[in-house]
């Protein structure tokens, strides 16, 4: 019969089949959208697929992303197994013909095709005779085919099986490459997760194993620096310092190791900060002075009081110090500022330094994260100083944050909870 033909009753009885295929097809794909893992949803495809279309069973292969080849994923049926990774020419298959061709093909009588594909179905013990298949295709780009096979009742696929399972194949191809895309982010997650630990571990173990020869140098070189005058002194003052310098930066890592292992305890006083920040503030006075950097301090007007570790807290305040002075040129300022507001006590540190672009504000907080490539840069230092800061700041249950302009000078601020 012709279509012009058709009765208006033809016409509302096709196009009502059509929204109750769709109407199924839209709820398939709602659980294939949930569904993350490739197994299972591979199965749900091949399932729907049969039962949409009305045939015997249906199978999924997909395209090797690195090799190319097309492999068998799902079959519905018992035989799931044995067909699981079969490789499908892609010269001389049905499959691999949609592949190139982008195209649904549909082969009424398979026997009569030499591009029939028979190994699958020796393996499997299943007579294939009629096979519809679609591609299954993102963004353009075949990622595999949707077979249906063996088509039930007279055996004769319609238009109608075509468009359903290329309607139900675009649904299912998009489910697909997101179930790959988070199975690639978990494994690439997982392979991070990895090589953080074996960095945790070396870090862990390389400052452990340093402390003790560091310990008979730093040892010996200050029983030298008694014993010593003249030229020989300065020498040894040298390697004193030096050494003294390297326990610093062993000390970082152990600290750091402690923040990330949770074994950071803290050891609470009440402590004011303006007095603290006077302290430290002090401390690095010949260090600035060395590079004609004037430092001021503005202080609260009431003494801020804070429950806190003065130990972690004068690492904190120490790191921020000495990266004001080393990322501030000659005659900058340097301006510390200790004020509260409302139930919170902030203290800041600013310089008129080198600042920091703005798509870097948020990673010098991280573990050995360093504005100037590491083997260019002006600067010592291992990166580590911020990320000790903000573990130091956020165990005291504090925030720590960053405001700068390049070229202009950086702020830093901790925000602490102020004891009433
Ligand atoms: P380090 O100082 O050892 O490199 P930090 O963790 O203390 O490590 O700092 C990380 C990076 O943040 C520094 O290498 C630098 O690029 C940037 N930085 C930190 N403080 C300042 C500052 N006051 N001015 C400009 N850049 C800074």
């Amino acid at each position: 019969m012709q279509r012009e033909e058709w009765t208006l009753e033809e016409k509302v009885e096709v196009l009502e089949r059509r929204v109750a295929v769709l109407e199924r097809i839209l709820r398939i794909s709602q659980i294939l959208t949930s569904t993350l893992q490739l197994e299972p949803l591979l199965q749900t495809i091949a399932q729907s697929a049969t039962e949409l279309t009305d045939t015997a069973a249906s199978s999924i292969m997909l395209v090797d992303k690195n090799t190319g080849e097309l492999h068998f994923e799902t079959v519905s049926g018992s035989k799931r197994e044995e067909v699981k990774r079969v490789t499908v020419p892609l010269d001389g298959s049905i499959a691999g013909w949609i592949v190139r061709e982008g195209k649904p093909l549909l082969i009424p009588d398979v026997r009569q095709d030499p591009r029939f594909y028979a190994q699958v179905d020796e393996t499997t013990d299943f007579e294939t005779r009629s096979i519809l298949g679609v591609p299954l295709q993102v963004r353009g780009k075949v990622i595999g085919v949707l077979e249906a096979l063996n088509k039930m009742g007279d055996g004769i696929f319609t238009q109608d099986d075509i468009h359903t399972l290329s309607t139900l194949a675009a649904h299912a191809a998009i489910a697909i490459e997101n179930a790959r895309l988070v199975t690639e982010i978990q494994k690439a997650y997982e392979e991070l997760s990895e090589l953080d630990r074996l960095k945790s571990e070396f870090v862990a173990i390389a400052s452990h194993e340093l402390q003790t020869p560091l310990t008979v140098i730093l040892g010996y070189a200050s029983f030298l620096k008694k014993e010593t005058t003249g030229a020989a002194s300065e020498q040894v003052d040298a390697v004193l310092q030096s050494a003294l310098r390297l326990r610093s930066l062993i000390n970082d890592m152990i600290n750091l190791r402690h923040i990330e292992t949770g074994e950071a305890e803290l050891e609470l006083e009440q402590l004011s900060l303006n007095e603290l920040s006077t302290t430290i503030t002090a401390e690095f006075a010949s260090l600035a002075e060395a590079k004609k950097q004037s430092v001021t301090i503005q202080l609260a007007s009431q003494p801020p009081m804070v429950e806190a570790d003065r130990q972690k807290l004068h690492l904190v305040l120490a790191n921020l110090l000495s990266n004001a002075i080393k990322f501030t040129p000659e005659g900058g300022r340097i301006q510390v500022e200790v004020e509260t507001k409302g139930n919170e006590v902030r203290v800041s540190v600013r310089d008129t330094g080198i600042g920091i672009p703005p798509r870097e504000q948020e990673r010098i907080f991280d573990r050995f994260y360093q504005v100037e490539p590491s083997l260019t840069r002006r600067f010592e230092g291992m990166g580590l100083g911020l990320s000790i800061a903000k573990g130091m700041i956020e165990l005291h249950g504090g925030r720590i944050w960053v405001e700068s302009l390049e070229g202009m000078g950086s702020s830093f601020t901790f925000a602490l909870p102020l004891v009433e």
